[in-house]
């Protein structure tokens, strides 16, 4: 654990309590360089959640790699910060409420995109752009399409309602 005040890795844990929910382990840590004290909060049991990667590479679940690319999604939508947070512990509780201790990050995109799908359509096609999560290209085109069919629709709707009369 890197000291987050010089960047030290020689930090030592001085005070170690579970959580008031009990989900995670609080620890209070102690540079040993520049005695700076800062606090860690530790998920023990979901550590060792691993994740399967396209290319084959197994790498233990990250939360906050799963939030970043769900921020990079919902860039600019109006979305609020406590919604993304909602959706990674909805997909977070899934995953690991799952017998396997080994997920793919196929599901993980999967369970990702139908959440986003409920939430905003532009953020649902920008993820699965990214995750490949459509198997079929033509299946992809027609969420494509369905998504600018319905932005055409809201910048309708924007319109006064006698902008068309004069047409
Ligand atoms: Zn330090």
């Amino acid at each position: 654990m890197d000291c987050p005040d010089c960047g030290d890795e020689r930090t030592r844990v001085i005070d170690t309590e579970p959580s008031a929910d009990g989900t995670s382990v609080r620890r209070r840590r102690e540079c040993q360089r520049c005695s700076f004290r800062f606090t860690t909060y530790e998920r023990p049991a979901w550590n060792s959640l691993q994740v399967k990667k396209r290319d084959g590479a197994v790498e233990p679940f990250d939360r906050s790699k799963l939030r970043a690319g769900i921020e990079r999604a919902v860039e600019k939508r109006r979305i609020a910060d406590r919604t993304v947070t909602k959706l990674v512990d909805d997909v977070e509780r899934t995953v690991q409420e799952r017998e396997t201790r080994l997920v793919t990050s196929s599901v993980i995109g999967e369970l990702v995109s139908e959440r986003l799908h409920e939430i905003d359509r532009v953020a649902y096609v920008r993820f699965v752009s990214v995750y490949e999560a459509f198997s079929d290209p033509e299946e992809f085109r027609r969420e494509l399409d369905a998504v600018l069919d319905d932005e055409v629709d809201d910048f309708d709707r924007s319109q006064p309602a006698d902008s068309s009369s004069n047409t």
